[in-house]
């Protein structure tokens, strides 16, 4: 690249911090400084104003309405399932099912797929870095019954042992459920050696995909996944929708999830028939407001372009790594290959939350604990982890700010 096209690709982030409402308050006194991305991102003014445009301007219920005001919601609604088909490359639109969220989307399979396709004796594979939603569901399952969860290890700097993962496969496996990014530690899976890995062994792959629809170029055709789930709101868009992305014929052949309206054909009491694609999997009146909204934070991601969000993002993530290990007694967990702008720490003799509160005074928000993923925790012999996370409208100088309070909090804690 030559240096003018560098300076033209350079983002500005000043301007972009315009467009976040949020980020102009104060908090305990102290300018705000969000390092909470992982957790849930603060969304742009366009989605804060197409949610209020759905209620000011044409708030009905979708789908079955005949008046003016259901037709642009349908409408709405509808063009949220076309702009997340392209974003993540799905060839048909019907494979696009609205879900609350990541959560929701593991658990339909589970309750779906799952049901219909483990038996005993089978095994599922998930990974030791998995959040607690992409353990759970499968617990639950494997439980009732009678399979077995194999779990992959990872090693010290954070990265999944493949070889061992390799170990696990048989003909018994029927499916490997995987992260494609970790939440507490950053870490980039290798979903498309994972995937093909297990098909070639004959199972099915879901790739939980909360933390990587925001920072990856998500394409799932190439990837060859055979679920994909993420949330809207890790994504600059509202809380409370998301999406499971399946392969046609295999949502085509799954049993329904929940029961009720918008996913029938026909109900009576001595038969009842189910709707097609993607409604089948859609009972009930969905989140049709943050739905709608949600089309508004795709296409600020889009127009800022993922490449640019990364280049930006990993320059933080490399400033704060080096600025973190300036810090005596600091130990950063997670120093895998390839990483997204995710840092966890600890700090000799001083427990995370008290880390936490000490940033919070000083108007920085970082997550404490375990991240929802105890058993994550448990492989590295730690509690928790302070935790900061970077999103595109993060600057240099705020990762100084939080620099001098975790200095500040060493001292006022030893
Ligand atoms: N998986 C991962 C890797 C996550 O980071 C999260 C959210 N922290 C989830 C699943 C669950 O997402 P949600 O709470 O939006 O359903």
């Amino acid at each position: 690249m030559t240096e003018t096209q560098i300076l033209e690709n350079k983002l500005d982030v000043y301007a972009i911090r315009q467009q976040f409402p949020i980020l102009s308050r104060d908090v305990k006194d102290k300018p705000l400084v969000y390092f909470d991305n992982a957790a849930t991102s603060q969304k742009p003014r366009v989605v804060i104003d197409a949610l209020s445009n759905y209620y000011q301007q044409y708030n009905a219920n979708i789908h079955r309405g005949i008046h003016t005001l259901a037709e642009e919601a349908t409408m709405a609604f509808e063009a949220t399932r076309d702009s997340v088909q392209a974003f993540i490359n799905a060839s048909e639109r019907e494979e696009i099912i609205f879900t609350r969220g990541t959560t929701e989307g593991i658990n339909l399979v589970a309750y779906t797929w799952g049901r219909q396709n483990i038996g005993e004796g089978d095994e599922i594979i998930v990974s030791v870095m998995e959040h607690h939603s992409n353990i759970v569901p499968w617990q639950i399952l494997c439980k009732e019954k009678k399979a077995v969860l194999k779990v992959i290890p990872v090693n010290e700097e954070g990265d999944l042992i493949v070889e061992e993962y390799q170990k696990l496969l048989s003909d018994r496996t029927k499916l490997v459920s995987i992260a494609h990014v970790s939440n507490a530690l950053g870490t980039v899976n290798p979903v498309r050696r994972i995937i093909e890995l297990a098909h070639d062994a004959g199972a099915l792959v879901v790739v939980d995909g909360a933390q990587s629809a925001v920072h990856l170029d998500i394409d799932v055709q190439q990837m060859d996944c055979d679920f994909f789930a993420f949330s809207a709101h890790k994504l600059y868009g509202p809380t409370g929708t998301g999406v499971l992305y399946g392969k046609k014929r295999l949502l085509e052949s799954m049993p329904v999830f929940l029961g009720g309206g918008e996913m029938i054909k026909e109900v009576s009491f001595e038969k009842t028939t189910y709707a097609d694609l993607p409604y089948k999997f859609e009972a009930g009146t969905p989140n049709i407001a943050d739905t709608i909204a949600f089309k508004a934070a795709l296409e600020f991601t889009s127009s800022i372009g993922k490449q640019r969000i990364r280049d930006h993002e990993m320059e933080l993530l490399s400033y704060a790594t080096s600025r973190l290990t300036e810090i005596p007694g600091l130990k950063i967990i997670g120093q895998a290959k390839e990483k997204i702008s995710v840092i966890s720490f600890i700090i000799d003799k001083l427990h995370h939350q008290d880390i936490g509160i000490l940033l919070d005074n000083q108007g920085v928000a970082l997550r404490t604990g375990h991240h929802c993923t105890q058993p994550l925790m448990q492989r590295f012999g730690i509690s928790g982890t302070t935790r900061a996370s970077f999103a595109i409208y993060n600057t240099k100088d705020e990762i100084d700010i939080m620099i001098s309070g975790v200095k500040k909090a060493i001292k006022m804690l030893s």
